[in-house]
């Protein structure tokens, strides 16, 4: 007697479940029915399976099975997918992982459903550790197994690494590779990279170079790339970070907006590569120091063979000590918002800062104070010690040099 009652408690479950999961309540828009229950639901087993041959197929350069995860009728997926195993191969990509987390709220109409990924990988030869960040993907069973069905999107918790935002152009030399999106001028950015090689190992003697520059296809993709707001890096020509959360290892990267860059002239793309590679050479991100040093000393590196006249390169600072004055203190973290209003006049306060340093002691000191405090040593202290210097003897020299700006006089 209770064998055939439970059976039949069993199969009521099922059907019920199987008819509530596809509408996900009552005001969700009809769809045709699909034929069987496996190809409704949600299936983390199988997208799970299928983010394994992906990883394989990238190991292994094999195009053909990468795309084949995509469902027969999804070509743009597809494409996605060779794009993957292409850039893997060009660029080297070694440890990639790809582990399925969770779905973010259940099927979508259109039968597919969006999860998030935590996806790993590293540039063999650059990167010391991989960077591991979560990315959304989609997902759609087919008869055939779970298709995957679109790479990247989402809102900022997640990001869409650049390797996998797109067909990318890859150029790899020994100490320098570039990722760049197709449509960007990748030539122009290896050629740049190149030049600001040795405009930052002159300073920064004990950097061993190995440069990453990944360029996105625009300012969106590289706000994707970071997982910020939209309009983050909207004044930034670049920006130098990981691709995930930074510590642990984690490798420091140029990224570049090429919606700014593109608009920058030969000499201020120069100064911007520099800038950033300084910053990679010196494990900015990690510095303990002040960011008018760490970006000061950045500008000082790229500028210090520049033939820009001071009214280029510090003419927004010196319209703005003609307006109030030259400030009374040195530049604040919060004034280097990237959304702020004065954003470029600050970078030329710091940069002067850093001259004010170098016009008393000489780059080898300035990069010796550079990397105490960037360490860990207090400001004050290390003054003393490369400078013989108070802070009040260094705000009042660099006062001095922002009042004798061209263009500073009222
Ligand atoms: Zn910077």
């Amino acid at each position: 007697m209770a064998g055939p009652s439970l059976l039949l408690v069993v199969l009521v479950g099922v059907i019920t479940w199987a008819v509530v999961l596809p509408g996900d309540g009552e005001d969700a828009p009809y769809t045709a029915p699909i034929p069987t229950a496996t190809l409704v639901a949600v299936d983390p087993t199988g997208a799970a399976e299928s983010l394994q041959r992906l990883v394989a197929a990238l190991a292994d350069g094999d195009r053909a099975s990468a795309t084949a995860l995509a469902a027969p009728d999804d070509g743009a997926t597809a494409a996605r997918l060779g794009d993957l195993v292409d850039v893997a191969a060009a660029a080297r990509l070694s440890d990639v992982t790809m582990r399925y987390i969770d779905d973010d709220g259940g099927l979508s109409a259109d039968g597919t459903w969006a999860a998030t990924v935590d996806v790993g990988w590293a540039y063999a030869g650059f990167d010391r550790e991989p960077t591991s960040t979560e990315v959304s993907m989609r997902f759609r069973s087919t008869p055939a197994g779970v298709a995957i069905a679109g790479i990247g999107g989402g809102d900022t918790s997640v990001r869409t690494p650049v390797w996998m935002s797109g067909p990318m152009q890859v150029s790899r030399s020994a100490d320098l590779l570039v990722v760049a999106a197709v449509g960007t001028d990748l030539a122009a950015y290896v050629r740049l990279a190149e030049t600001a090689v040795p405009t930052v190992s002159e300073v920064v003697t004990s950097w061993r170079p190995r440069l990453v520059v990944e360029v996105p296809a625009d300012g969106a993709a590289l706000e994707a790339a970071l997982g910020t707001d939209p309009g983050y890096y909207a004044q930034i020509a670049a920006v130098t970070g990981a691709g995930g959360p930074v510590g642990n290892g984690a490798p420091i990267h140029i990224f570049v907006n090429p919606d700014v860059f593109g608009g920058l002239g030969r000499a201020g793309r120069e100064v911007v590569l520099a800038h950033e590679a300084t910053h990679v050479a010196t494990d900015a991100p990690s510095s303990q120091g002040p960011t008018w040093l760490t970006e000061g000393f950045a500008d000082y590196v790229a500028l210090r063979e520049t033939r820009l006249p001071l009214t280029k390169t510090a003419a927004q600072v010196a319209a703005q000590v003609r307006a109030d004055g030259p400030p009374s203190a040195l530049p604040s973290a919060a004034e280097f918002d990237t959304r702020g209003p004065h954003l470029g006049a600050v970078y030329e306060a710091a940069w002067l800062v850093c001259v004010s340093l170098a016009e008393r002691g000489g780059t080898a000191d300035l990069a010796a104070f550079y990397a105490d405090v960037s360490d860990g040593t207090p400001l004050d202290r290390a003054l003393r010690r490369d400078f013989d210097w108070s802070r009040a003897d260094l705000v009042r020299a660099w006062r001095t040099r922002l009042r004798q700006l061209p263009g500073a006089a009222a």
